[in-house]
């Protein structure tokens, strides 16, 4: 290179420092202003002062650079601010973030952990559909080392001719099993009419699927201060889940926990397709407990072990399994409830595994 050259290539250097320099200060000052604004009362967003900017800018151009490029530069530098600073301001406010507290929410229930150093299991019938069928199942879960158990007594039907739930009378049997074999229990509710009975029957509310966007519900949950067992939206995104969950932080719970049920796809092998990459992500972006049903991801038993090992081992806190005494009888999911049998050695081989992490025998 010549020295000629060599001389311009560092006085570019120097102008290109300066530039960068003058750009920062530029958006500290622009901050300022968005700060005040703030404190004010007043929107940040100014289309029509930016425009004004730009164009005086213009008026102004000494070139060689043509005027077109000049506020396009320009409006360039001012549009990247408001973006920043509101990818800022949407991370800093989720409660359900990382960024609002770092550290694992861990929810205790009874002798049941959740988001702690051991993995939960919740298992149990799709359908509470009589005393006998709960405590039959309640107690062979127990003896497997089961803590918390499931069983819907409100249930969201496709259809309305299908078996709905036992309402009130299926709550008061969850009760009497998990109180007398020693159990957490976790049952659903579709509506905030429902809170105050269930309340009375159930230690953790979940709300389904097909009830994850109904926000009054999210948001008489949050009021209520019981555990929340949040389940994904059946086409619902990530960042519309972790939404739906800070509804019931926002409004005073943070005893939430989220749960990956598969979501709808084209494929038509599995009910629903597991979505495992939203185990990671979830808990990277939360601070809440991560769970995985594999019964309604999968749709079918054949598969179940493999799920829930592929969802201990992307990072869940616990598994969700349907289990029932007799599930060709079963009143709700059939295909997809696991026998005591079948369950027996689908525990024995997630025990095995290796990836099961339990204090518990
Ligand atoms: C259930 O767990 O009983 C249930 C109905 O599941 P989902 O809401 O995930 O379909
Ligand atoms: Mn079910």
């Amino acid at each position: 290179m010549s020295e000629e050259l060599q001389k311009l290539q560092l006085q570019l250097n120097g102008i290109n420092l300066k530039l960068l320099h003058l750009l920062s200060e530029q958006a500290r000052t622009a901050d300022e202003i968005v700060r005040i604004k703030e404190k004010q009362g007043i929107s940040e967003a100014d289309p029509i002062g930016v425009q004004q900017m730009v164009n005086e800018l213009a008026s102004h151009n000494p070139g060689p650079i043509d005027n077109d490029t000049v506020m396009r530069i320009f409006m360039e530098i001012f549009n990247a601010y408001p973006k920043k600073q509101q990818n800022e301001k949407k991370e800093r406010k989720l409660l359900v973030s990382r960024s609002h507290k770092s550290e694992d929410t861990i929810i205790r229930v009874k002798h049941a952990e959740f988001g702690g150093t051991s993995h939960v299991t919740i298992a149990g019938p799709c359908s509470i559909e009589s005393r006998e069928q709960l405590l039959t199942v309640a107690a062979a879960l127990k003896n497997a080392g089961v803590t918390v158990l499931r069983g819907g007594a409100f249930k969201p039907r496709t259809s309305p001719y299908e078996f709905q739930g036992l309402g009130v009378e299926g709550l008061k049997i969850m009760k009497e099993a998990a109180d007398e074999i020693g159990m957490v229990s976790i049952s659903e509710i579709m509506s905030p009419s429902q809170i105050d009975t269930a309340a009375r029957y159930v230690d953790i509310f979940q709300i389904g699927a097909r009830n994850m966007q109904n926000f009054e519900l999210l948001k008489a949950v949050g009021q209520s201060g019981k555990p929340v067992l949040l389940k994904r939206g059946l086409s619902a995104t990530l960042e519309e889940f972790i939404l739906a969950a800070e509804y019931i932080l926002y409004n005073g719970n943070n005893q939430v926990m989220l749960i990956e049920r598969g979501i709808r796809t084209f494929e038509k092998w599995t009910r629903n397709t597991l979505d495992i990459s939203a185990v990671p992500l979830l808990k990277q972006e939360t601070h809440l407990p991560v769970l995985v049903d594999v019964s309604h991801s999968a749709g079918r038993k054949d598969i179940l072990l493999s799920c829930a090992k592929a969802a201990l081992a992307a990072g869940a806190d616990g598994i969700m399994v349907e289990v029932h005494p007799n599930p060709q009888a079963a009143l709700s999911d059939a295909k997809q409830q696991l026998n005591i049998d079948e369950f027996d050695t689908f525990w024995k081989g997630l025990r095995h595994s290796g990836l099961f992490k339990s204090t518990k025998p």
